[in-house]
């Protein structure tokens, strides 16, 4: 028990250390010193100081007054007919299953459960997201998956101004399934200089360099950016990965100009669930489960959704989530311990 206490102390001692470092930034109008920090190595208190810094670029939503203990998503299974759920800290951990989660997502299933995976996941197109969860245990079509990809596609579509954009994304991104005009960015100053419009996709091949030339481009030269999956961070098994809403934010902080995102927390993406769950089920029935407050609590709540926040896996394993709970204020219903 001390040992577990000691941890709490020293995890909040390195929040609120990374949360101060986040305030002196901002308070030095310090646009240079994120560009050259947003791209360090982060932990999960860091990441939680900087969903904390940029909090009034997020939705806003009511909470409950305090969350109630479970074990897991069985014990709440009665309370719900739809479990909408995140894939990394829920599902996942990087490119493997959390254990346990494919026999859960089945016997929810057996219950009667309308399951939907809402996943930040952006990088890659969908019959390669129903390939992993497949390949993970898991028996999800593609009508129960929506994407902050499919969020972003919709966007780029209902544009008609024709632009060539530039993706921050891999070479199996399919970004032209995207833009009929796309052009993936490299290493190559030109690209940036040729791009009318930008759209992160993906962290997975960007760097500070790439960073450097996107932020040298658009004070050049402003042009949209469009961000396809908002989370500042990602659960790998070896730590977390850096996510494209990372690199917008401190575009924005650098440049001044807002960005656009879709996906989790932001409204456009819960639309797209919202038309795959259909108008039969009450939105109090529907659990938005996740790991991260700051967009799958924060998003399922902004939605009208009740939420479970899932604790040992994702975001704040290793952190002190109640005390996380008290700070921001994103209170979920629930907080289970595992999926
Ligand atoms: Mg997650």
């Amino acid at each position: 028990m001390a040992a577990a206490g000691f941890k709490g102390r020293d995890a909040r001692a390195r929040l609120l250390t990374a949360r101060r470092r986040a305030d002196s930034r901002r308070a030095t109008g310090g646009g240079q010193a994120m560009d050259a920090t947003a791209l360090e190595r982060m932990d999960p208190a860091a990441a939680c100081a900087r969903y904390a810094a940029i909090r009034d670029r997020l939705p806003a939503a009511h909470f409950p007054d305090a969350a109630k203990r479970v074990a897991d998503l069985a014990a709440v299974a009665d309370l719900f007919d739809a479990f909408v759920l995140d894939g990394f800290g829920v599902l996942n951990i990087g490119e493997a299953a959390i254990p346990g989660a494919p026999a859960r997502m089945a016997a929810l299933r057996a219950a009667g459960k309308r399951l939907i995976v809402l996943t930040n996941g952006a990088t890659r197109p969908m019959a390669a997201t129903v390939a992993k969860y497949r390949g993970l245990g898991f028996d999800f079509t593609a009508a129960e998956i929506v994407s902050s990809r499919d969020a972003l596609a919709q966007a780029l579509a209902a544009r008609d101004d024709a632009l060539l954009w530039g993706f921050a994304a891999t070479a199996r991104s399919a970004i032209g399934e995207l833009a009929p005009r796309a052009l993936l960015l490299g290493d190559d100053p030109a690209a940036y200089d040729a791009a009318e419009g930008f759209a992160l996709l993906s962290g997975d091949a960007w760097s500070p360099a790439r960073q450097a030339l996107l932020l040298a481009a658009l004070r050049a030269r402003p042009r949209p950016v469009l961000v396809g999956n908002p989370d500042l961070v990602a659960p790998r098994e070896d730590g977390l990965s850096l996510e494209p809403g990372l690199h917008a934010h401190a575009l924005w902080d650098a440049t001044g100009a807002p960005c656009a995102f879709y996906g989790k927390p932001f409204a456009n993406v819960f639309d797209l669930a919202r038309a795959k769950l259909g108008p039969d089920i009450a939105p109090q029935r529907v659990a938005m489960v996740g790991d991260t407050l700051h967009t799958d609590i924060l998003g399922g709540a902004a939605a009208g959704w009740r939420t479970v926040l899932v604790r040992a896996h994702g975001l704040l394993r290793d952190l002190d989530a109640d005390a996380l709970i008290r700070e921001t204020g994103i209170t979920p219903d629930f907080i289970a311990e595992t999926t």
